[in-house]
């Protein structure tokens, strides 16, 4: 075995194309020379395209967490009432910040693996009268769903004036993201999911209605605090030390992303999606999540007559690929693969054919290439090039 590859097939970390890579090696520089403030300029617009919004998109050091962090102490106010809808283990980490904020924290359980029900969601406001935030999460990591939130917006300003909180991380960059539209309030996301990037940068977007919230919002924060941030990026700048290194590579990342397209970019994570789906459901192994519910970006698979955690060891020792286990309740139950960022429809077909060996490999009996057949046929109806030929 190749003992310097790695084929991480994980929801995130995930992998980082090679002219990023060598962006992120330039030297450094400083952080308050013009250099620095060219990049954030030339970053600042097609961050906005691709959160789907004419707000600002701070850019914060830290990881993704700290991006929700920084949307719970910059738009609740200490004492207030929110709800959190849980479809899984990140739903639940909003549970636990806002838990950690003394915030009384009405929690809506969604069973693991099903998306949210925005008629339940409207439902449980109508019980709880005085929420003023709902905190929710875009694709749901932990279980393959992606969740509709541009419903979920609109069923929550029917019935209440709550904001609306999405945690975006395991997808914006890889699915359509129109924050503006769909009246979502804050958006977050973080760099080392479908932004192609190391961990290290979280973003995030704020509606007008969550500006004025987040002014006159009295709970304490400093590093956190949105308003120093919208403050200097509105000045081509942060308040603090960025990780620079991050930076380059984000500026590159948004120039592939522009170069590829932000429609092709959302239909080939569509794509590499249903080529996962098909070749498991060929072989009649189960998934985890439904078609209506299944994120672009990672797909969770709920074998019932081989166990995934000896499946998983065998695709790390067989080919060096690896696979996410399953999270809190679902742990030693499923294996995720993930597809985001930069993935293509043919390292899919990689590791799907890698796949069939392991699960031979792993005791259950299956005929070879038949989820690979699959796979293969949806490419051929729905893959990029079909228009050119
Ligand atoms: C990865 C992830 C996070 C953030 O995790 P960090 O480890 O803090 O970067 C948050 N939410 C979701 C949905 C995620 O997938």
């Amino acid at each position: 075995m190749l003992t310097d590859q790695q084929i991480l097939r994980i929801p995130g970390p995930s992998p980082i194309p090679p002219s990023v890579a060598r962006a992120m090696s330039q030297p450094m520089i400083g952080h308050r020379g013009q250099s620095t403030s060219d990049m954030i300029a030339d970053i600042r617009p097609k961050l906005k395209r691709v959160f789907g919004t004419e707000q600002e998109v701070m850019i914060l050091t830290g990881s993704g967490t700290a991006g929700l962090e920084t949307a719970v102490v910059n738009t609740v106010a200490p004492g207030e009432e929110v709800a959190v809808i849980v479809t899984g283990a990140f739903g639940d980490r909003f549970v636990k910040i806002c838990k950690a904020y003394e915030l009384e924290t009405h929690v809506l359980q969604v069973e693991w693996g099903k998306a949210l029900d925005p008629a339940k969601v409207k439902a449980f406001l109508k019980d709880h009268g005085s929420i003023n935030a709902v905190f929710a999460t875009y694709c749901e990591t932990s279980t393959g769903v992606l969740n509709p939130v541009e419903e979920l917006a609109r069923a929550v300003r029917e019935v209440s004036d709550a904001l609306v909180i999405v945690d975006g991380v395991s997808c914006v960059a890889g699915v359509e993201t129109r924050m503006d539209d769909w009246g979502i309030d804050v958006m977050v996301t973080g760099s080392q999911k479908a932004f192609m990037l190391p961990a290290g940068l979280a973003f995030i977007a704020a509606s007008e209605r969550a500006w004025k919230k987040i002014e006159a919002n009295p709970q304490p924060r400093f590093y956190l605090d949105l308003i120093k941030h919208r403050d200097n990026i509105e000045k081509d700048t942060t308040p603090f030390t960025p990780a620079l290194s991050i930076l380059f590579g984000l500026q590159q990342v948004l120039e592939l992303l522009e170069e590829e397209g932000l429609e092709q970019v959302y239909a080939r994570h569509d794509l590499m999606m249903k080529m996962t789906r098909a070749a498991f459901k060929a072989h009649g192994i189960p998934l985890l999540t439904e078609d209506a519910a299944a994120s672009p970006t990672v797909t969770a698979v709920r074998p019932d007559d081989f166990d995934p955690e000896a499946f998983r060891k065998v695709m790390k020792k067989e080919f060096a690929m690896e696979l996410a286990g399953g999270q809190q309740e679902l742990a030693k139950k499923i294996f995720r693969i993930g597809h985001m960022g930069y993935c293509s429809p043919a390292d899919m077909l990689q590791a799907i054919a890698a796949m069939e060996i392991g699960i031979i490999k792993s005791g259950k009996d299956i005929e070879l290439g038949k989820g690979l057949g699959a796979a293969q046929k949806i490419y051929l109806s729905e893959g990029e090039t079909q228009n050119d030929l």
